[in-house]
């Protein structure tokens, strides 16, 4: 690891200790925290410091697998397993709300702190760089990323999707959340309040990372199917809960096509060898070569900037390539 990693990832224990809560007594207990004091908590700054490393380490061909697993396995526990654990230092970094709550429940229930500045972090992450949330932070993206590798390691054949029909289901689904939100047809009565029953509930992958035992088995199933169906599939397909269900994963998308930095094509370098497609986990560098202006999700990975062997495909300001 280069220094400058080293660096900033020595600092983070520092930031994650004073995510601390204060012991009772000291801290104010009456008033629900502002957007700035929510935005300030360690888990937000560590994100936004994670985002800003993996940037640096991508724009200046730093990134290596030496650097990119710690860095996912460290989002993995951080925002995935420390929340289970009971202790304090961590009690404050569980996926809370998720990825999926945070888009979903504010549709369903109103645009409340925690999930404003939860979507204002991953929406200033995407707009830097493509899905850098989703590619380096998300610990569901960090664990079906890892099994990716684990799966290339192994020499599991995987299977390259056609992305308008990912991009469909993904859609539908969305839809189909909106027109059951909007109808109420399905519904729970709580408190004489009619609450419409959310489609996403029942497909929500990272309620695997919650490890409580459920009441009832069907409980169970609908606790830990979704995220068992995602890291098992995930050694077959890349990222299926990322292209296949959710929704945050759709907001992102859209966001990502106005990403500041992102791949490019040196055009004059290309030789059109398809090594990079070969390479490449994604549905995407097809459309990076042909220059679309849409493109498929793009998760930051670096795998075709690292296996063009020409160094045709660079990290770098949006359109500043187009030659
Ligand atoms: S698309 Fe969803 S699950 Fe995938 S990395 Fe992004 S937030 Fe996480
Ligand atoms: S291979 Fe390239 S285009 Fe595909 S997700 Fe990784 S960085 Fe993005």
């Amino acid at each position: 690891m280069n220094k400058l990693t080293l660096t900033i990832l020595s600092l983070l224990p520092v930031t994650i200790l004073q995510g601390a809560p204060l012991p009772q007594g000291q801290g104010s207990q009456q008033m629900p925290p502002s957007f700035i004091e929510y935005l300030l908590r360690p888990k937000f700054i560590v994100m936004l410091v994670i985002g800003i490393l993996v940037l640096v380490l991508l724009l200046t061909r730093s990134m290596k697998n030496s650097i990119k697993i710690p860095i996912l396995l460290l989002s993995t526990f951080l925002f995935g397993i420390a929340g289970n654990l009971n202790i304090n230092a961590f009690s404050s970094f569980s996926m809370h709300p998720s990825p999926v709550c945070a888009a979903t429940k504010s549709i369903l229930y109103g645009f409340r702190t925690p999930m404003v500045v939860t979507l204002v972090v991953i929406s200033l992450l995407t707009l830097v760089g493509p899905k850098l949330f989703c590619g380096w932070i998300c610990p569901l993206g960090a664990i079906q990323e890892l099994i990716a590798m684990l799966a290339d390691r192994l020499k599991i054949k995987r299977k390259k999707f056609n992305f308008s029909i990912s991009q469909g289901i993904r859609v539908g689904l969305f839809i189909l959340f909106i027109f059951l939100s909007g109808t109420a047809l399905i519904h729970v009565v709580r408190g004489g309040r009619v609450i419409p029953v959310s489609i996403y509930d029942y497909v929500n992958a990272f309620h695997g990372l919650e490890f409580g035992i459920q009441n009832t088995l069907l409980d169970n199933i609908i606790h830990f199917l979704p995220f068992i169906l995602t890291v098992g599939l995930a050694f077959v397909l890349y990222r299926p809960f990322c292209y296949y269900v959710c929704p945050l994963g759709l907001f992102t998308h859209v966001l990502e096509q106005v990403a500041r930095f992102r791949v490019s094509l040196k055009k004059s370098k290309c030789n059109d060898c398809p090594v990079c497609i070969e390479k490449s986990p994604c549905p995407t560098v097809p459309d990076i070569l042909k220059g679309s202006t849409l493109r498929p999700d793009c998760f930051s990975c670096n795998i075709c900037v690292k296996t063009c062997p020409r160094d045709a495909l660079v990290w770098g300001i949006k359109r500043v390539y187009r030659d």
